[in-house]
Parts: C-alpha cells; structure tokens; sequence
C-alpha cells in the first residue's frame, strides 16, 4: 500500500460523514512532514511543532517514548519499566491527535523519490499487507543507533545489552535467574560462585550505573533473600581505557574508582574483550598482551553505539558511504538532501566545516601573519571556538584537552609562550575525530528536536523570502540560525545515594547531596505528570519496601 501525498492521509484519518471539500483542500496543501523514531529527538521535535501547518506522519517500531537516562534503574527494580515511558498516543493526543503514527519500522529510505517504505511487525498472522510506503515533502530521520559489538565474536549470543526498556526488563529477570540458579542443591561452590559471577563490559557511563545500581540491589535486597549464596558474589567491571568514566572529569573518575574499590567491585582496565561464550569471557590485557578468561554468570555489553543497516544503506544512497553516522550541516539538514534532516544519535554536524571555521578564526587572531600566537591570544581564540562551537568543550577541557596540551608543551615542560598554530590545528584533527562530534546524548537529541520545530514553525513565515536576508553564514543566507548545543552538565551516579556532576562552569559535585539534585532534575525532565508521579513513588516504595525481586 502506498499512502502518498496529503489527500489519501486525510482520508484515512476521516470518517465519510465529516470532511467538508473546503477542508479537504486545506488538507491538500499541507506540506508532508514523515518523522522517523519515537526515541528524544523524535519526540522533542513532535512537542512543539505546530501541527496545524504540517500534515506531519510519525513511523517506529516502538509506540512509546522511553526515558533512558533511568534504564539502568529498570535493570534491578529501583523503577518500574512502565514509570519511565510515555505512549506515543499520549503526546498525539495533547497535539490535538493531528498526527498520524504507524507502529512500523523503516526499512528503506528512497532519498531520489522522497519515499520511506515501511514494514509492520505483527506477529499471529496480521490481516492485510505489513508492507506500506509513505511519500514525503520533508523527511526528520530520528532512528537513533544500535549497540556497537565490534564484531567481537559471541557478543550477540552471550551478551545482554542495555539500549532499549526490553533490554533493561530482561536484564532484571536475568539477574534474579543467576541467584535462583546458584541457590539449586547438588551444586559445588566453584559452579555457584560462577552463577554469580557479573562482568559489566564497558566503563562508560552506562556500564558504570548499571555495576553501581547491581552493588545496591545485591547489598541492600539480594543478600537478605539469599543469605546461602552472599558471599560468592562478585561484580567485574572490564574497560578498555586506562579509566573508567574518562569522558568526566579527572575527579569523578578517580572518586569512582575509588568508591569502586571500597564496595569491591573489581575494576579491570587497560583489557580488551575478544571473545565470549556462554560460559567465559576472554580478554587481552592491552600492556603485557597475555590473554585470559574468566567464567560468568551474566555478561552486560555497554561499549557504544553504531550506525542502523536503514541509515547506513541511505548514507550510501546520498554519497556518504565512507562516513560513520549522517552528516548534516549545522541547520540539522542532511548533506546532499535538500528536504531530509537528521538529529540525535544517527546524526553529526559535518566537522570539515567546523575545522576550516577554526582555521579562518585562527587567521584573524594571527595579525602579524607570523604563524604564532601569544598565549593569551591563543586563550582568547579558544574562548571564540568554544563560544561558536560549545562540543568542544567536553574535548577541550578533560581528556582531550590533556592531549593538546602535551602536544603543545615544549620539550623542557616550561610555561610555553608562543602557540604555533598549525600545531595546535594538528593536534586538533589528529585526536580522536569522535571527541569533537556531538556527544550521543538525550541532552543533544532533545536540544535538536525542539531547535528543528522551531525553525520548522518559522518556515511558513519566511516562504516568500526562503533564503531570507537575516543571517550570511558560512557562504550562504539562511533564514535560521545554525543549531547551537548549550551543555548543561552531566551525571553519574555511583550507587550507594551518591552521585557525582559535571556541571556548566566547571562546577564538580560529588556526593550525596549531588544525588538529591539527580532525583529532583530526573523528577522534573520527565515527558508527563503520569510518568513523573510513577517515578517518584517507585522511588518512595524503594525507600520503604525494598525493590522486588521476583522474576515476573
Ligand atoms: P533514540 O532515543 O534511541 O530513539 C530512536 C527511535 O528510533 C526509537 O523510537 C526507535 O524505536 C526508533 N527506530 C529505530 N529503528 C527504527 C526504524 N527502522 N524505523 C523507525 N523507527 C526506528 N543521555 C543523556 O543525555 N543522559 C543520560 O543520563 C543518558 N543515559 C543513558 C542511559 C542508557 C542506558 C542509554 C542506552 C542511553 C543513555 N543516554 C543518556 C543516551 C540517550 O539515550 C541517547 O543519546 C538518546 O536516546 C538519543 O536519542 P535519539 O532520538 O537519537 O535516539
């Protein structure tokens, strides 16, 4: 079934009795906006664009929204799967039901027709096609990303990731079996403790909350259910780098290490993963090269993210094979796509165009044209890119930042007063092109979607002049301003009612005081007040009750 232009969606939407043909005309010119994802940047865009302009079709596989920062918290029963997720027909409704949603994925995206094709999943012999396309005016691709494996061999078939609400419901009935399981009679102590073995792969964010959150549900409820299997417990926390949680600052990290250490949680970094099956999880440890394995019980994949098969197969369509995710310039609009846009996680502002607005902000600081710089020059350059490109941030102050600085220390270790320019742009481009993207974050994804709806709600006003007058950037009229990231901080909650931030203004807080603050910015970001009750009850019952632990 192929549903194109405004006319058959608004037949589809109508009863027969109540179209007057007046209507059905205004319904006609209606450009058609298809939205692809009901993760934080599809959502975020739906919120606040004005519907009444856009005959606007949403397209996922999920009919909810899911709030991931709290998956983790889902993994152990802290909350429930249902307090952390909206359905997407609930946002419909608040936006006057005038959007259309398709409970579909989207298997191809056919940029050279302006054509999504689509495929239902219904299991139990679903009446009618499960195949249907959908044709556009603009296109929003908000798909997200998948987990990254590496092509590490047994991954997929042994490992439990942590990326969707199912992953996390899985996980927690996965952890309640490996107690049940070391709990059977006949079983020597060596099988047990291996039952209880949990190896977290990843020191990110992600993996790190999810061994923290594991600790507290084992310490605080696990222990007193059962007491016979306690003490062979174990919690393995396997990194890559020679930190865990190094995109942080170097204080949070070192404090996480630390608390780690006092609750036992064993920390191995510098290892890297090659290998795990169903009962051992092989490593190399990247200083010595020795290779060892250790028995599990469970294994959780936490190592990053990678690019769908659906928007790999459109990047190779529209010329960018050879790239890792979508490049967009900085008004979100997919390079070499007039109509397509693209946010959050699938996407990246194009950072060729970042590095030649560096070089030309280097060029005006450098009067003298003498290839250097002052230091203090060279601050104030750094205060102009971070200014205009606040990504950099992150990069230019932790990890990254020690990275340059090495790069530009002379050789003595003295005070350098002179910067040589294209030592600096050097070492710009050759640390890790990743750094200067985007983070993948909810924060990014949700700042994108509410920036694409607001130019998206300006864009009628300025059809008669598109290219309008206001703004000459980077070699062309815009009528918007490009898309500014504001950065307001991180978390990482490290179990225990203590959290540690990473707030604007180089502002660190760690303890228990930044774990209040933690509930209450979680408490006030949810999407509804249904979720946001849900949540802090679930919190409340924890407090009182303890989480449960049966495997339902
Ligand atoms: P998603 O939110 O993943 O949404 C993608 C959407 O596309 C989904 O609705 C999906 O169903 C849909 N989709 C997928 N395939 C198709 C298809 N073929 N056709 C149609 N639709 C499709 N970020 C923070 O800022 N702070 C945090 O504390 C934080 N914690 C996190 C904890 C965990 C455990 C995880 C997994 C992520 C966390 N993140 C956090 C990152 C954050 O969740 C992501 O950056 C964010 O979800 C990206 O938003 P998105 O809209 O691009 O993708």
């Amino acid at each position: 079934m192929s549903i194109s232009g405004g006319i058959v969606a608004y037949a589809d939407s109508q009863s027969e009795t109540a179209a007057p043909a007046e209507l059905n005309q205004n319904e006609f010119k209606k450009k058609r906006v298809v939205v692809l994802g009901t993760g934080w940047a599809g959502t975020s865009f739906l919120k606040d664009l004005d519907v009444s302009s856009y005959d606007v079709q949403l397209v996922s596989p999920r009919n909810y929204f899911a709030f991931t920062p709290l998956l983790p918290s889902v993994t152990c029963g802290t909350v429930e799967a249902r307090s952390i997720s909206e359905p997407v027909r609930n946002i419909i409704k608040k936006r006057n039901g005038e959007i259309q949603f398709y409970e579909a994925e989207c298997v191809k995206i056919d940029a050279a027709n302006n054509k999504v094709f689509c495929k239902s999943h219904f299991e139990n012999n679903m009446i009618g096609s499960e195949d249907f396309s959908l044709e556009y005016d603009y296109l929003v691709v908000a798909l997200g990303a998948q987990v990254n494996t590496f092509n590490t061999p047994g991954v997929m078939e042994n490992c439990h990731f942590l990326k969707e609400l199912e992953d996390a419901q899985k996980l927690r009935r996965s952890v309640i079996d490996c107690f049940e399981k070391a709990s059977i009679p006949g079983l020597t102590e060596e099988e047990r403790r291996t039952n209880l073995h949990f190896v977290v792969v990843g020191g990110g964010p992600t993996g790190v909350e999810f061994a923290a959150e594991l600790h507290d549900f084992i310490r605080e409820d696990l222990v007193n259910i059962y007491p016979m299997v306690k003490d062979l417990v174990k919690i393995t926390l396997i990194q890559s780098g020679d930190h865990i949680l190094n995109m942080f600052d170097e204080r949070i990290s070192t404090f996480a290490e630390q608390k780690f250490q006092r609750d036992c949680i064993d920390v191995q970094t510098g290892c890297r993963v090659v290998c795990v099956s169903d009962k051992e999880i092989t490593m190399k440890v990247k200083s010595k090269g020795e290779v060892t394995s250790i028995p599990h019980g469970l294994v959780v994949w936490s190592t990053g993210i990678s690019t769908r098969p659906v928007v790999k197969d459109f990047m190779e369509q529209i010329g960018q094979a050879n790239r890792r995710v979508l490049a967009t310039n900085e008004w979100l609009r997919v390079k070499g796509c007039e109509n397509v846009y693209a946010l959050g996680d699938c996407a990246t502002i194009d950072q060729r165009k970042i590095m030649d607005d560096i070089a030309s902000i280097f060029k005006a600081a450098d009067k003298d044209n003498s290839g250097t710089l002052t230091v203090q020059e060279f601050q104030d350059v750094v205060d102009d890119i971070l200014v205009r490109y606040p990504q950099l941030e992150i990069y230019l102050k932790n990890k990254h930042l020690r990275d340059v600085k090495d790069l530009l220390k002379d050789p003595e270790g003295k005070d350098i007063k002179e910067v040589d320019i294209e030592g600096f742009k050097l070492a710009l481009s050759q640390v890790d092109s990743q750094a200067k993207s985007l983070p993948a974050t909810a924060q990014v994804a949700a700042q994108q979607g509410a920036y694409l709806s607001r130019c998206f709600n300006r864009r009628e006003h300025c059809k008669d002049n598109p290219e309008g007058p206001q703004r000459f950037v980077g070699g062309g009229r815009h009528s918007f301003a490009p898309f500014r990231y504001k950065h307001l901080g991180q978390f990482a909650p490290l179990g225990g009612e203590q959290a540690a931030a990473e707030l604007p203004g180089d502002w660190v807080s760690i303890g228990r005081s930044t774990q209040w603050l933690w509930y209450s910015v979680y408490a006030s970001k949810q999407v509804s007040w249904r979720t946001r009750v849900l949540l802090v009850s679930d919190w409340t019952r924890r407090f009182i009750f303890g989480r449960d632990s049966s495997r339902i």
